[in-house]
């Protein structure tokens, strides 16, 4: 009678010997890679609106963020793309962050059509003190909503919703900047300018970018550091 000895697999060696390499390369990296996890705590980015705002907004809002904090504007000035987004309204007690950021929407987020107005004030702000930028981040809803209340008079209401969270989201990230990289000055074109007009706010929005003539050239008073120096 013929036994037949079943035939000895490879598998576990090749295992084996990966395992010894993982090993040896944490050995000679001094645990770099475990270190390297380790040291980016994630970022959450906490949203709270002075006035309620109905779920497409907030739709729109965060939809309108996730676009711009992944651009690469925006993550090469320090935005870390993986950013967790949350609703101030959502947030429970005993809620843990690992590093967080509050965004404070001042005023009325809804688009009305409205007549030209000339621009009051900032589209939003940050505070320095004692040197350090502070991650809490302010926009200023009402001054977004009479620049674009020209615009939004033959726009649907989900069309309205829609460029109102683009413009919200272009002011967060243009603060966020100041926040991450702790540099209160601007740059000289896109979401770092000092001074945006109707085209900046909605530079990522494709069905407006081919209508410079008709939004005219009014410009708002972007943002601003306020505090020390
Ligand atoms: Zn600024």
């Amino acid at each position: 009678m013929r036994v037949a000895f079943p035939r000895r697999s490879r598998r576990p060696e090749i295992v084996g010997l990966l395992v010894w390499l993982v090993m040896v390369l944490l050995v000679a990296t001094g645990g770099q890679f475990a270190r390297a996890d380790s040291a980016a705590p994630r970022t959450t980015l906490i949203v709270y609106a002075k006035r309620k705002m109905r779920e497409e907004q907030w739709t729109a809002l965060f939809g309108s963020l996730q676009t711009a904090m992944r651009a690469k504007e925006a993550m090469g000035a320090g935005i870390p793309g993986d950013t967790q987004l949350l609703r101030g309204d959502a947030v429970v007690p005993g809620l843990v962050v690992e590093n967080s950021i509050a965004v404070y929407l001042e005023g009325d987020c809804n688009l009305i059509a409205r007549p030209k107005t000339t621009p009051r004030g900032a589209l939003g702000w940050v505070l320095r003190v004692h040197g350090t930028i502070e991650p809490f981040i302010h926009v200023n809803c009402g001054e977004l909503v009479e620049m674009l209340g020209p615009n939004a008079l033959g726009m649907s209401e989900s069309r309205r919703t829609e460029v109102m969270g683009e413009a919200m989201a272009h002011v967060v990230v243009h603060e966020w900047i100041h926040v991450a990289s702790q540099n209160p000055g601007h740059g000289g074109e896109g979401v770092t300018k000092s001074a945006f007009d109707v085209r900046d706010l909605l530079a990522e929005d494709a069905s407006f970018n081919g209508k410079r003539e008709k939004h005219g050239k009014k410009r708002g008073a972007c943002c601003m550091v306020a505090g020390d120096d």
